[in-house]
């Protein structure tokens, strides 16, 4: 009899996402003929851009032809796009970066597992809270983070972010050995500045702490001084992969394409204090478990770094911007506490004294027919708080707020 990964079996049954489904199919049918307006969405909704579609048309068009076909591309990547990365993303900001540091991955989700499967299972893990949840649950799988009591998984160390420290998560006292970080941060909106993401890269630097920098926001970061990647810090380059989607920058959520960065001069160790380089672990590792992205999707991501693209992608993300801000706006004079919203589409809203996140998310379905996530989705500092978010159309948005405003 086969055994299974008894880590697996750790992780609740449910997640809060299936929990907020499994809520709204039973309000649907006590209240079918309710319209609701869903704010609790984890995907974007406006369409590719023109030059993306246009880009996949021509590319399936050589896929057509025996003479452009593309079989199995390299997995790492094809050049044409991990160029355009380099020269858009990075040497615009300063950075340099070679060809081989940069792999194109299917989207973070996976890479966040994936990464795991280089690191052995005993490291201590620190994880920025409330965060995306994948970072937790993919060390749940790999035996990293221990067993769940009282919302909390017994060996991560959550590095709370909350209302007193600005949601920026703080240095633990105790060691770790991998941390998970976000900015800025889905879902409290937390940007670091140069000089708090200083003191991370200084901190990994000295206590040898490999850093996993999600930056999938970053496009939407709309102050001059915010970094946009971990490697504008000096010495960074040593401790950090950064984690990048197109799925946020460019609607790329069904295409599924984003990309990884190793640099050459990041290490990490074996037991007897040898130290190995990572990107020639990780290319070693997708040479065996990936076959590449599509080249249709990897043509299509490169169209975003067209011109015309660029505009495109530019102007939804506007768009999604202004959504919050007009949510932000609407929702002031009601005295409710709103966190983020200012570098991305995410509102974090204080739920009143003595209701829990849940509850809270269950009065306002039923008192405002809006649905929000409740903030324990993200980690046990989200308690206390729930997110709308603003990847939704306009009138949505407007409609929300309106009723929002009566019902508080
Ligand atoms: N990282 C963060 C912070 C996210 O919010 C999300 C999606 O919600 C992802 C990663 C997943 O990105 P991808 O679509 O590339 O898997």
């Amino acid at each position: 009899m086969a055994l299974v990964n008894e880590f697996f079996l750790e992780l609740p049954r449910n997640n809060m996402f299936a929990t907020i489904a499994q809520e709204v199919k039973i309000f649907n049918v006590i209240r079918p003929s309710t319209d609701l307006i869903d704010l609790s969405v984890n995907d974007v909704t406006n369409s590719l851009a023109a030059h993306v579609i246009k880009a996949m048309h021509s590319a399936v068009d050589e896929m057509a032809d025996e003479k452009t076909f593309h079989g199995y591309g390299p997995e790492q990547g094809y050049s044409f796009l991990r160029e355009l990365i380099i020269k858009n993303d990075f040497n615009s900001r300063g950075i340099h970066l070679s060809t081989d540091e940069v792999f194109i991955n299917d989207g973070i989700k996976s890479e966040i597992g994936n990464i795991g499967e280089l690191l052995c299972g005993d490291n201590a893990i620190g994880v920025s809270d409330p965060i995306y949840p994948v970072y937790v649950e993919s060390n749940v799988i790999s035996g990293r983070a221990g067993i769940f009591v009282n919302g909390h998984w017994s060996n991560v160390i959550y590095l709370d972010g909350n209302e007193n420290n600005g949601f920026v998560p703080q240095i633990p006292d105790r060691q770790v050995d991998i941390v998970y970080l976000c900015s800025p941060n889905n879902p409290t909106g937390m940007a670091f500045s140069k000089s708090q993401l200083k003191k991370w890269v200084d901190y990994a630097l000295k206590n040898n702490v490999l850093i996993l920098f999600d930056a999938t926001y970053e496009a939407y970061i709309q102050a001059p001084n915010i970094p946009h990647s971990i490697y504008e810090i000096r010495g960074a380059k040593k401790v950090a992969i950064e984690l990048r989607s197109f799925s946020r920058t460019a609607g790329f959520t069904g295409m599924r394409c984003g990309y990884t960065v190793i640099p050459h001069e990041l290490h990490v160790q074996n037991i007897e204090g040898k130290s190995i380089s990572m990107n020639q672990l990780w290319n070693r590792r997708q040479s065996i478990r990936f076959n590449g992205v599509s080249y249709v999707t990897q043509c299509a991501a490169a169209a975003i770094y067209t011109d015309e693209g660029k505009a495109e992608i530019r102007k939804t993300i506007d768009y999604y911007m202004r959504n919050v801000m007009l949510m932000r706006r609407e929702l002031a004079p009601t005295g409710v506490r709103l966190f983020g919203g200012e570098h991305v589409p995410y509102l974090w809203m204080k739920v009143p004294q003595g209701t829990t996140s849940y509850d809270y998310f269950k009065k306002m379905l039923y008192g405002a027919n809006v649905v929000c996530t409740p903030g324990t989705a993200f980690g046990p500092s989200g308690e206390g708080y729930v997110r709308l978010s603003a990847f939704a159309s306009y009138d949505d948005c407007r409609n929300a707020v309106e009723r929002l405003k009566k019902w508080l």
